[in-house]
Protein backbone atom coordinates (compact mmCIF):
# COMPACT_ATOMS: atom_id res chain seq x y z
CA UNK A 1 0.00 0.00 0.00
CA UNK A 2 0.92 3.82 -0.84
CA UNK A 3 0.43 6.01 1.34
CA UNK A 4 0.35 10.04 0.63
CA UNK A 5 -0.51 12.76 2.12
CA UNK A 6 -2.11 16.37 0.25
CA UNK A 7 -3.04 15.23 -3.08
CA UNK A 8 -4.51 16.87 -5.59
CA UNK A 9 -7.79 15.43 -6.11
CA UNK A 10 -7.56 17.21 -9.31
CA UNK A 11 -5.04 13.89 -10.52
CA UNK A 12 -7.15 11.38 -9.27
CA UNK A 13 -10.76 12.00 -11.29
CA UNK A 14 -11.18 12.49 -15.04
CA UNK A 15 -12.64 15.90 -14.82
CA UNK A 16 -9.41 17.42 -13.59
CA UNK A 17 -10.94 18.91 -10.97
CA UNK A 18 -10.59 18.92 -7.51
CA UNK A 19 -8.58 20.25 -4.45
CA UNK A 20 -6.04 19.02 -1.67
CA UNK A 21 -6.92 15.49 -0.39
CA UNK A 22 -5.61 15.11 3.19
CA UNK A 23 -4.49 11.58 3.15
CA UNK A 24 -4.66 8.93 -0.25
CA UNK A 25 -4.27 5.64 -0.02
CA UNK A 26 -3.29 3.44 -2.83
CA UNK A 27 -4.06 -0.13 -2.34
CA UNK A 28 -2.49 -2.29 -4.88
CA UNK A 29 -1.76 -5.93 -2.85
CA UNK A 30 -5.52 -6.69 -1.47
CA UNK A 31 -3.00 -8.73 1.61
CA UNK A 32 -2.90 -5.13 2.95
CA UNK A 33 -6.06 -4.63 3.70
CA UNK A 34 -5.81 -4.48 7.38
CA UNK A 35 -3.33 -2.54 7.29
CA UNK A 36 -5.86 -0.11 5.65
CA UNK A 37 -8.36 -1.02 8.65
CA UNK A 38 -6.31 -0.62 11.05
CA UNK A 39 -5.26 3.12 9.57
CA UNK A 40 -9.25 4.40 9.14
CA UNK A 41 -9.40 2.79 12.67
CA UNK A 42 -7.29 5.17 14.44
CA UNK A 43 -8.75 8.39 12.66
CA UNK A 44 -12.22 6.89 13.61
CA UNK A 45 -14.02 7.75 10.31
CA UNK A 46 -14.51 5.30 7.17
CA UNK A 47 -12.53 6.45 4.31
CA UNK A 48 -13.92 7.43 0.80
CA UNK A 49 -13.03 4.93 -1.87
CA UNK A 50 -12.28 5.93 -5.12
CA UNK A 51 -11.26 3.77 -8.48
CA UNK A 52 -10.11 5.71 -11.21
CA UNK A 53 -12.13 8.83 -10.55
CA UNK A 54 -14.38 8.80 -13.87
CA UNK A 55 -17.90 9.01 -11.56
CA UNK A 56 -16.78 12.00 -9.27
CA UNK A 57 -16.94 15.82 -8.59
CA UNK A 58 -14.09 16.78 -6.35
CA UNK A 59 -14.93 20.04 -4.21
CA UNK A 60 -12.04 22.81 -4.71
CA UNK A 61 -11.62 22.83 -0.81
CA UNK A 62 -11.09 19.48 -1.11
CA UNK A 63 -11.04 16.27 1.15
CA UNK A 64 -10.54 16.51 4.90
CA UNK A 65 -9.89 13.05 5.44
CA UNK A 66 -8.80 9.64 4.32
CA UNK A 67 -9.71 8.17 0.70
CA UNK A 68 -8.56 5.09 -0.51
CA UNK A 69 -8.23 4.26 -4.36
CA UNK A 70 -8.19 0.72 -5.18
CA UNK A 71 -5.65 -0.39 -7.69
CA UNK A 72 -6.01 -4.00 -7.08
CA UNK A 73 -5.85 -6.16 -10.05
CA UNK A 74 -6.26 -9.57 -11.34
CA UNK A 75 -8.90 -12.11 -12.80
CA UNK A 76 -9.58 -16.02 -11.36
CA UNK A 77 -11.72 -18.03 -13.82
CA UNK A 78 -13.46 -20.67 -12.11
CA UNK A 79 -14.84 -23.27 -15.06
CA UNK A 80 -16.11 -26.14 -12.00
CA UNK A 81 -19.25 -24.41 -11.26
CA UNK A 82 -21.23 -25.77 -14.55
CA UNK A 83 -21.07 -25.82 -18.36
CA UNK A 84 -23.03 -22.90 -18.80
CA UNK A 85 -21.01 -20.27 -17.02
CA UNK A 86 -17.43 -19.83 -15.89
CA UNK A 87 -17.76 -17.46 -12.96
CA UNK A 88 -14.39 -14.93 -13.50
CA UNK A 89 -13.29 -13.35 -9.92
CA UNK A 90 -12.26 -10.18 -10.53
CA UNK A 91 -10.05 -7.79 -7.84
CA UNK A 92 -11.79 -4.21 -7.51
CA UNK A 93 -9.30 -1.98 -8.86
CA UNK A 94 -8.83 -4.11 -12.39
CA UNK A 95 -10.03 -1.84 -15.61
CA UNK A 96 -13.21 -2.97 -16.40
CA UNK A 97 -12.42 -2.33 -20.19
CA UNK A 98 -9.19 -4.45 -20.12
CA UNK A 99 -11.78 -7.18 -18.93
CA UNK A 100 -13.72 -6.73 -21.31
CA UNK A 101 -11.09 -7.36 -23.65
CA UNK A 102 -9.87 -10.08 -21.55
CA UNK A 103 -13.02 -11.98 -21.75
CA UNK A 104 -14.06 -11.62 -25.34
CA UNK A 105 -10.40 -13.29 -25.72
CA UNK A 106 -11.73 -16.29 -23.41
CA UNK A 107 -14.48 -16.91 -25.57
CA UNK A 108 -16.54 -15.15 -22.60
CA UNK A 109 -19.76 -13.58 -23.37
CA UNK A 110 -22.10 -11.48 -20.92
CA UNK A 111 -20.03 -8.21 -20.62
CA UNK A 112 -18.83 -6.96 -24.13
CA UNK A 113 -21.73 -4.21 -24.35
CA UNK A 114 -19.73 -2.28 -21.41
CA UNK A 115 -16.76 -2.09 -23.55
CA UNK A 116 -14.78 1.32 -23.34
CA UNK A 117 -16.34 2.23 -20.10
CA UNK A 118 -13.85 3.95 -17.86
CA UNK A 119 -13.09 2.55 -14.24
CA UNK A 120 -12.46 0.04 -12.05
CA UNK A 121 -14.63 -2.78 -12.00
CA UNK A 122 -15.14 -2.97 -8.01
CA UNK A 123 -17.01 0.52 -8.78
CA UNK A 124 -19.15 -1.20 -11.75
CA UNK A 125 -22.24 -2.39 -8.61
CA UNK A 126 -22.17 0.73 -7.59
CA UNK A 127 -24.43 2.41 -10.25
CA UNK A 128 -24.78 -0.61 -11.73
CA UNK A 129 -23.10 0.13 -14.81
CA UNK A 130 -24.54 -0.58 -18.30
CA UNK A 131 -24.29 0.71 -21.42
CA UNK A 132 -26.21 -0.74 -25.24
CA UNK A 133 -28.09 -3.22 -23.49
CA UNK A 134 -26.05 -4.96 -21.04
CA UNK A 135 -26.08 -3.75 -17.38
CA UNK A 136 -23.72 -5.27 -14.39
CA UNK A 137 -26.57 -6.84 -12.96
CA UNK A 138 -26.91 -9.12 -16.11
CA UNK A 139 -23.88 -11.09 -14.96
CA UNK A 140 -23.34 -10.46 -10.93
CA UNK A 141 -22.56 -13.52 -9.17
CA UNK A 142 -21.44 -12.07 -6.01
CA UNK A 143 -19.68 -8.94 -4.58
CA UNK A 144 -16.94 -9.40 -1.61
CA UNK A 145 -16.42 -6.38 0.44
CA UNK A 146 -15.07 -4.71 4.01
CA UNK A 147 -18.68 -3.91 5.55
CA UNK A 148 -17.32 -1.30 7.93
CA UNK A 149 -20.27 -1.20 9.94
CA UNK A 150 -19.92 -4.71 11.06
CA UNK A 151 -16.40 -4.79 10.79
CA UNK A 152 -15.48 -7.20 8.41
CA UNK A 153 -15.73 -8.76 4.92
CA UNK A 154 -18.91 -9.75 3.98
CA UNK A 155 -20.02 -12.01 0.74
CA UNK A 156 -23.40 -10.20 -0.83
CA UNK A 157 -25.12 -12.23 -3.36
CA UNK A 158 -27.10 -9.61 -6.33
CA UNK A 159 -30.35 -9.79 -4.16
CA UNK A 160 -28.65 -7.65 -1.74
CA UNK A 161 -26.75 -5.22 -3.45
CA UNK A 162 -30.07 -3.37 -4.44
CA UNK A 163 -29.56 -3.24 -7.77
CA UNK A 164 -31.68 -0.88 -10.37
CA UNK A 165 -31.02 1.79 -12.91
CA UNK A 166 -27.66 3.08 -12.31
CA UNK A 167 -27.99 2.95 -8.55
CA UNK A 168 -27.36 -0.31 -6.08
CA UNK A 169 -26.92 0.26 -1.83
CA UNK A 170 -23.80 1.33 -2.50
CA UNK A 171 -23.91 4.46 -3.91
CA UNK A 172 -24.25 7.39 -1.97
CA UNK A 173 -22.70 4.69 1.46
CA UNK A 174 -19.43 4.39 2.52
CA UNK A 175 -20.85 1.33 4.55
CA UNK A 176 -18.90 -0.78 2.01
CA UNK A 177 -15.72 -0.97 0.24
CA UNK A 178 -15.81 -3.18 -2.36
CA UNK A 179 -12.73 -5.88 -2.82
CA UNK A 180 -13.94 -7.75 -5.91
CA UNK A 181 -16.95 -8.71 -7.66
CA UNK A 182 -17.47 -12.30 -9.39
CA UNK A 183 -19.29 -12.32 -12.66
CA UNK A 184 -21.49 -15.34 -14.37
CA UNK A 185 -20.13 -15.31 -18.21
CA UNK A 186 -21.17 -17.70 -20.72
CA UNK A 187 -19.17 -19.66 -22.77
CA UNK A 188 -19.43 -18.92 -26.35
CA UNK A 189 -18.80 -16.98 -29.57
CA UNK A 190 -21.57 -14.33 -29.70
CA UNK A 191 -22.69 -11.01 -28.06
CA UNK A 192 -26.27 -10.57 -27.28
CA UNK A 193 -28.86 -8.89 -29.60
CA UNK A 194 -28.21 -5.67 -30.72
CA UNK A 195 -30.77 -3.84 -29.50
CA UNK A 196 -29.40 -0.37 -29.98
CA UNK A 197 -30.07 1.37 -33.37
CA UNK A 198 -26.63 3.14 -33.92
CA UNK A 199 -24.85 0.10 -32.65
CA UNK A 200 -26.89 -2.48 -34.49
CA UNK A 201 -26.45 -0.20 -38.18
CA UNK A 202 -22.76 0.12 -37.32
CA UNK A 203 -22.79 -3.83 -37.06
CA UNK A 204 -24.55 -3.43 -40.37
CA UNK A 205 -27.14 -6.01 -39.10
CA UNK A 206 -31.44 -5.45 -37.89
CA UNK A 207 -32.00 -4.75 -34.65
CA UNK A 208 -32.28 -8.04 -32.51
CA UNK A 209 -29.92 -10.01 -34.50
CA UNK A 210 -26.64 -11.26 -32.43
CA UNK A 211 -22.88 -11.00 -34.06
CA UNK A 212 -19.75 -12.21 -32.87
CA UNK A 213 -18.39 -10.63 -29.83
CA UNK A 214 -15.76 -9.36 -31.41
CA UNK A 215 -18.17 -7.46 -33.76
CA UNK A 216 -20.13 -6.46 -31.40
CA UNK A 217 -17.18 -4.95 -29.32
CA UNK A 218 -15.97 -3.03 -32.51
CA UNK A 219 -19.39 -1.18 -33.07
CA UNK A 220 -19.90 -0.41 -29.59
CA UNK A 221 -16.90 1.79 -29.76
CA UNK A 222 -17.71 2.76 -32.69
CA UNK A 223 -21.07 4.66 -31.69
CA UNK A 224 -19.26 5.75 -28.26
CA UNK A 225 -16.16 7.51 -29.66
CA UNK A 226 -18.39 9.31 -32.30
CA UNK A 227 -20.14 10.92 -28.60
CA UNK A 228 -16.79 11.38 -26.96
CA UNK A 229 -17.80 8.40 -24.44
CA UNK A 230 -14.52 7.01 -24.71
CA UNK A 231 -12.14 8.77 -22.26
CA UNK A 232 -8.88 10.14 -24.52
CA UNK A 233 -6.96 13.05 -22.43
CA UNK A 234 -5.85 14.52 -25.55
CA UNK A 235 -9.50 14.90 -26.81
CA UNK A 236 -11.30 18.44 -26.98
CA UNK A 237 -13.97 17.13 -24.69
CA UNK A 238 -11.71 14.63 -22.59
CA UNK A 239 -12.25 16.13 -19.43
CA UNK A 240 -15.33 14.48 -18.62
CA UNK A 241 -17.40 11.94 -16.02
CA UNK A 242 -19.25 10.62 -18.99
CA UNK A 243 -23.30 11.44 -18.55
CA UNK A 244 -23.58 14.21 -16.20
CA UNK A 245 -27.82 13.47 -16.21
CA UNK A 246 -29.51 9.97 -15.03
CA UNK A 247 -32.34 9.55 -17.60
CA UNK A 248 -35.03 10.78 -15.83
CA UNK A 249 -38.17 8.13 -15.39
CA UNK A 250 -41.31 9.99 -16.59
CA UNK A 251 -44.96 9.30 -15.95
CA UNK A 252 -47.51 7.76 -18.77
CA UNK A 253 -48.49 11.16 -19.25
CA UNK A 254 -44.99 12.81 -19.75
CA UNK A 255 -44.07 9.72 -21.94
CA UNK A 256 -46.70 10.22 -24.51
CA UNK A 257 -46.10 14.10 -24.86
CA UNK A 258 -42.45 13.37 -25.14
CA UNK A 259 -42.87 10.84 -27.66
CA UNK A 260 -45.13 12.81 -30.15
CA UNK A 261 -41.95 15.35 -29.79
CA UNK A 262 -39.82 12.54 -30.91
CA UNK A 263 -37.90 12.24 -27.55
CA UNK A 264 -36.35 8.90 -27.74
CA UNK A 265 -38.19 7.55 -24.46
CA UNK A 266 -37.93 3.91 -23.38
CA UNK A 267 -38.46 1.06 -21.10
CA UNK A 268 -35.59 0.33 -18.86
CA UNK A 269 -35.05 -3.43 -17.64
CA UNK A 270 -36.06 -1.96 -13.99
CA UNK A 271 -39.19 -1.74 -15.21
CA UNK A 272 -39.41 2.12 -15.80
CA UNK A 273 -40.03 4.33 -18.78
CA UNK A 274 -37.48 7.11 -19.24
CA UNK A 275 -36.59 9.58 -21.45
CA UNK A 276 -33.00 10.30 -22.85
CA UNK A 277 -31.34 12.85 -20.62
CA UNK A 278 -29.49 14.28 -23.59
CA UNK A 279 -32.56 14.47 -26.20
CA UNK A 280 -33.68 16.93 -23.21
CA UNK A 281 -31.51 19.26 -23.47
CA UNK A 282 -30.69 19.49 -26.76
CA UNK A 283 -34.91 20.00 -26.71
CA UNK A 284 -34.10 22.80 -23.99
CA UNK A 285 -32.72 24.64 -26.81
CA UNK A 286 -29.12 24.10 -25.23
CA UNK A 287 -26.29 24.07 -28.80
CA UNK A 288 -23.20 21.31 -28.79
CA UNK A 289 -20.35 23.24 -27.08
CA UNK A 290 -21.75 25.85 -25.48
CA UNK A 291 -20.35 27.48 -22.48
CA UNK A 292 -22.57 27.52 -19.60
CA UNK A 293 -19.69 28.87 -16.83
CA UNK A 294 -16.28 29.42 -16.30
CA UNK A 295 -14.55 26.65 -18.30
CA UNK A 296 -17.64 24.31 -17.64
CA UNK A 297 -19.46 23.76 -21.25
CA UNK A 298 -21.19 21.23 -22.96
CA UNK A 299 -19.34 18.70 -25.25
CA UNK A 300 -18.82 19.47 -28.95
CA UNK A 301 -19.76 15.49 -29.66
CA UNK A 302 -22.68 14.70 -27.47
CA UNK A 303 -25.01 16.62 -24.97
CA UNK A 304 -23.25 16.31 -21.53
CA UNK A 305 -21.05 18.33 -19.88
CA UNK A 306 -17.13 18.51 -19.72
CA UNK A 307 -14.76 20.76 -18.75
CA UNK A 308 -11.71 23.25 -20.14
CA UNK A 309 -8.93 25.25 -18.45
CA UNK A 310 -10.36 27.51 -15.42
CA UNK A 311 -13.12 24.94 -14.63
CA UNK A 312 -13.44 24.52 -11.12
CA UNK A 313 -16.12 22.20 -9.39
CA UNK A 314 -17.96 25.15 -8.41
CA UNK A 315 -18.24 26.46 -11.95
CA UNK A 316 -18.91 23.07 -13.12
CA UNK A 317 -21.67 22.28 -10.68
CA UNK A 318 -23.11 25.93 -11.46
CA UNK A 319 -23.57 24.59 -15.27
CA UNK A 320 -24.69 21.21 -13.67
CA UNK A 321 -27.18 23.72 -12.02
CA UNK A 322 -28.09 25.56 -15.68
CA UNK A 323 -28.93 22.74 -17.74
CA UNK A 324 -31.21 21.12 -15.25
CA UNK A 325 -33.29 24.15 -14.53
CA UNK A 326 -33.55 25.28 -18.09
CA UNK A 327 -34.41 21.46 -18.77
CA UNK A 328 -37.46 21.78 -16.33
CA UNK A 329 -38.59 25.20 -17.63
CA UNK A 330 -38.47 23.98 -20.95
CA UNK A 331 -39.98 20.36 -20.57
CA UNK A 332 -41.36 19.88 -17.28
CA UNK A 333 -38.77 16.89 -16.49
CA UNK A 334 -36.39 16.88 -13.22
CA UNK A 335 -32.69 15.94 -14.07
CA UNK A 336 -30.68 14.28 -11.30
CA UNK A 337 -27.07 14.66 -11.26
CA UNK A 338 -24.97 11.20 -11.78
CA UNK A 339 -21.51 11.45 -10.60
CA UNK A 340 -20.92 11.37 -7.34
CA UNK A 341 -19.34 14.33 -4.96
CA UNK A 342 -16.42 14.13 -2.63
CA UNK A 343 -16.53 16.69 -0.36
CA UNK A 344 -18.36 19.63 -0.26
CA UNK A 345 -20.05 21.58 -3.43
CA UNK A 346 -23.43 22.96 -2.44
CA UNK A 347 -24.79 23.64 -5.82
CA UNK A 348 -24.19 20.39 -6.74
CA UNK A 349 -25.33 18.21 -3.77
CA UNK A 350 -29.17 19.70 -4.75
CA UNK A 351 -28.77 18.10 -7.90
CA UNK A 352 -27.39 14.46 -6.94
CA UNK A 353 -28.59 11.94 -4.75
CA UNK A 354 -31.50 11.65 -2.56
CA UNK A 355 -31.61 15.15 -2.18
CA UNK A 356 -32.15 15.20 -6.26
CA UNK A 357 -35.40 12.81 -5.82
C1 LIG B 1 -16.22 8.94 -20.95
C2 LIG B 1 -17.06 8.24 -19.90
C3 LIG B 1 -18.06 7.37 -20.30
C4 LIG B 1 -18.85 6.70 -19.35
N1 LIG B 1 -19.80 5.83 -19.80
C5 LIG B 1 -20.55 5.16 -18.90
C6 LIG B 1 -21.56 4.23 -19.35
O1 LIG B 1 -21.74 4.01 -20.53
N2 LIG B 1 -22.29 3.59 -18.40
C7 LIG B 1 -22.09 3.78 -17.07
O2 LIG B 1 -22.79 3.16 -16.27
N3 LIG B 1 -21.15 4.65 -16.61
C8 LIG B 1 -20.39 5.34 -17.49
N4 LIG B 1 -19.45 6.23 -17.05
C9 LIG B 1 -19.29 6.47 -15.62
C10 LIG B 1 -18.12 5.66 -14.99
O3 LIG B 1 -17.24 5.19 -15.95
C11 LIG B 1 -18.64 4.49 -14.19
O4 LIG B 1 -19.51 4.95 -13.17
C12 LIG B 1 -17.50 3.69 -13.53
O5 LIG B 1 -18.02 2.54 -12.93
C13 LIG B 1 -16.74 4.48 -12.49
O6 LIG B 1 -15.60 3.73 -12.12
P1 LIG B 1 -14.41 4.40 -11.33
O7 LIG B 1 -13.46 3.34 -10.96
O8 LIG B 1 -13.86 5.53 -12.11
O9 LIG B 1 -15.17 4.91 -10.05
P2 LIG B 1 -15.05 6.35 -9.31
O10 LIG B 1 -15.49 7.41 -10.26
O11 LIG B 1 -13.67 6.45 -8.76
O12 LIG B 1 -16.10 6.18 -8.18
C14 LIG B 1 -17.48 6.25 -8.45
C15 LIG B 1 -18.26 5.91 -7.18
O13 LIG B 1 -18.04 4.56 -6.83
C16 LIG B 1 -17.48 4.45 -5.54
N5 LIG B 1 -16.49 3.35 -5.59
C17 LIG B 1 -15.51 3.19 -6.52
N6 LIG B 1 -14.85 2.04 -6.28
C18 LIG B 1 -15.41 1.48 -5.19
C19 LIG B 1 -15.16 0.29 -4.44
N7 LIG B 1 -14.19 -0.56 -4.76
N8 LIG B 1 -15.95 0.05 -3.35
C20 LIG B 1 -16.95 0.90 -3.00
N9 LIG B 1 -17.23 2.04 -3.67
C21 LIG B 1 -16.46 2.32 -4.75
C22 LIG B 1 -16.85 5.79 -5.24
O14 LIG B 1 -16.82 6.06 -3.85
C23 LIG B 1 -17.78 6.73 -5.97
O15 LIG B 1 -18.91 7.02 -5.16
C24 LIG B 1 -18.65 6.93 -17.97
C25 LIG B 1 -17.65 7.84 -17.57
C26 LIG B 1 -16.87 8.49 -18.52
C27 LIG B 1 -15.78 9.44 -18.07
Amino acid sequence: MRLATNVPLASLTTLRLGGPLRELAILDDPADFPELVAIAGRSGRIPRVIGEGSNVLAADDGYPGLVVRMATTGVRLDRSADRERVLVTVQAGHELDALVSEMVAEGLSGIECLTGIPGTTGATPVQNVGAYGQEVTDTLASVRAWDWAAGREVEMPPAECGLGHRTSIFKYSQRWTILSVTLALTPGKLGPPLTYRAVAETAGVPIGEQVLMEDTVAAVRHVRARKGMILDPRDRDGRTAGSVFLSPVVSPGDAARLRAEGAPVNEFPDGATRVSASWLMSAAGFALGQQLAPGARISTRHFTLVADDGATAASFADATAIVAERVRKATGITLTAEPDLLGDVPAYMRLTGPSAQ
